[in-house]
């Protein structure tokens, strides 16, 4: 584990993040009674448009704009680093602020930009739950999502990234990066040999979700 985490996890996790609503991790075929954190969602769902503090279509609304977050983003934000130094630099160094720039809001969240380098490769994981950068990323993967990744990508990553396709070399450091609902990590993959003179555009289309977070190279 990377030594920028040693939080105390007990940090008031706020799970509202991965049950947001109702409908989380529902699907379509699914006729079983609603869960433990479904009642939850509805009950505070009923009482907040109960109450008048949030209407029914602004949630819908919400919930489409949740959707709408594609991988996309994130990319965007990684080509522009590749071929900014300045833009990477103040990413590094504030990355609400830089990607603020794209029109990306992290909400209450900080975003702690880690980037892969000849010696050291990151990846990110939410060994809690599963906080993940969606104002950049849209929705986790299951893998991501799942508990086994979960606990074992902090106990032998460099297993896990393999089976990913993900070969580490063992020169090469390998740093976890351990997700919080207020703290959230975006990963800038190392630019492919072979894309000098690219432009952003042709850039942000080679960057893989799953770089993102480490799990690709
Ligand atoms: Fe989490």
């Amino acid at each position: 584990m990377s030594g920028n985490h040693e939080h105390d996890h007990d940090h008031g996790h706020d799970h509202a993040h991965d049950h947001g609503h109702a409908h989380a991790g529902v699907k379509p075929e699914d006729t079983s009674p609603a869960g433990r954190y479904e009642l939850m969602a509805l009950a505070l769902q009923e009482l907040l448009i109960e109450k008048g503090a949030i209407t029914a279509e602004q949630i819908r609304r919400g919930l489409e704009t949740l959707d709408s977050w594609q991988p996309s983003r994130g990319a965007a934000v990684v080509a522009r680093a590749w071929t900014d130094p300045v833009f990477k630099a103040q990413l590094l160094a504030d990355g609400n602020a830089a990607v603020a720039a794209f029109g990306i809001d992290m909400g209450d969240a900080k975003l702690t930009v880690v980037e892969n380098t000849a010696k050291v490769h990151n990846v990110i994981v939410c060994t809690l739950c599963s906080c993940y950068p969606r104002a950049l990323l849209g929705l986790p993967p299951d893998w991501y999502r799942s508990k086994r990744y979960r606990a074992r990508i902090v106990r032998e990553p460099r297993a896990v990234l393999a089976e990913f396709g993900t070969v580490i070399p063992d020169d090469v450091a390998v740093r976890v990066h351990d997700s919080l609902a207020d703290l959230r990590y975006l990963v800038i993959p190392r630019r492919p040999a072979g894309t000098e003179g690219w432009n952003e555009a042709q850039l942000s289309a080679v960057v893989s979700r799953d770089s993102m977070v480490g799990m690709a190279a």
